[in-house]
């Protein structure tokens, strides 16, 4: 019998969310190739289900995914799961299906749990075109580029960020798109304390700049609008700030009248004025 490769997406957070078919294809299947093998355990102790695990994960890929591969020619099932939701988007699992496709293995995806999805469903933004950007880079110049090459998307935009970047990828992305663009913060997903901050980015500033995030997140960004209003950049406010200390004022106040009027954050016009902003 020829062997194939099953896509097994697993909860984001609530174990009730296993469907009755994942569960049945971890059972059946000769192995499971799991991103952590010891969360994969857990899940699978609750399921009551014993089966022999090979860890597959951003860098033994290269080496386990051939062997994971010959395993699957010499007739086995392989079931890939990663942490948490739906393997190959942004986890594990995207190699190991183009390798397989291109040596001819049926590829099956189960349908399941998926963060990007819970959160745009629940978002209240429009659902009807959007573009999923995965992880921004965690240098801020990569970043920076990376939102800004978006200043004129109008589908809604779905980021997944943790919960220490999150304030700072808050305030780029309103040096960028404005402080009043919609957003909804969606927060441990399915888990005991979910939470949907339904907000502008401004405000959304303001909140984590008072309280620390906590938890998993998945940010829900509005798409620009026909009405909106072409935004101030950074250089924007620097030239406000030098104009407003020209005309007499202190750099302090300067800073406060520019972000008040161009409805930018402080700390984003402060850099601006500083030259920190590239
Ligand atoms: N492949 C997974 C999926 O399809 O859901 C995503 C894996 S990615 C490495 C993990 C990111 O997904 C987290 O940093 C967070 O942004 C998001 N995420 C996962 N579970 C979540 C939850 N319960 N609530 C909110 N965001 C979650």
């Amino acid at each position: 019998m020829a062997g194939m490769l099953y896509l097994v997406p697993t909860p984001i957070g609530n174990l009730g969310d296993i469907s009755i078919r994942c569960r049945q294809i971890l059972e059946e299947a000769d192995f499971i190739a799991a991103e952590d093998t010891r969360v994969t355990m857990k899940l699978l102790n609750h399921l009551g289900i014993k089966k022999s695990l090979v860890s597959y994960y951003e860098h033994n890929k290269a080496q386990k995914g051939n062997w994971i591969l010959e395993r699957i020619q010499a007739g086995e099932t392989c079931a890939l799961v990663s942490d948490a939701g739906s393997p190959a988007i942004s986890d594990p699992g995207e190699d190991l299906v183009r390798q397989c496709a291109e040596a001819g293995i049926t590829v099956c995806a189960i349908p399941g749990p998926c963060a990007v999805i819970t959160a745009l469903s629940i978002s209240g933004q429009a659902t009807g075109r959007f573009c999923f950007e995965g992880f921004l880079s965690t240098a801020k110049k990569s970043r920076r580029e990376h939102l800004e090459s978006l200043i004129s998307e109008k589908r809604t935009m779905i980021f997944y960020e943790a919960p220490h970047k999150l304030l700072s990828t808050l305030e780029d992305m309103a040096s960028v798109f404005g402080a009043e663009r919609p957003i909804s913060l969606c927060r441990e997903l399915t888990k005991l304390h979910e939470e949907v901050i339904r907000t502008t980015l401004g405000q959304a500033i303001a909140m984590y700049t008072e309280q620390s995030p906590r938890g998993e997140f998945v940010l829900v960004l509005a798409g620009a609008s026909d009405e909106t209003p072409a935004l101030p950049t950074a250089q924007d406010a620097a030239l406000f700030v030098a104009r407003l200390m020209d005309a007499g004022m202190s750099r302090k106040d300067a800073i406060k009248k520019t972000a008040l009027d161009l409805k930018l954050p402080k700390n984003i016009v402060y850099d601006a004025a500083l030259g920190h902003s590239e």
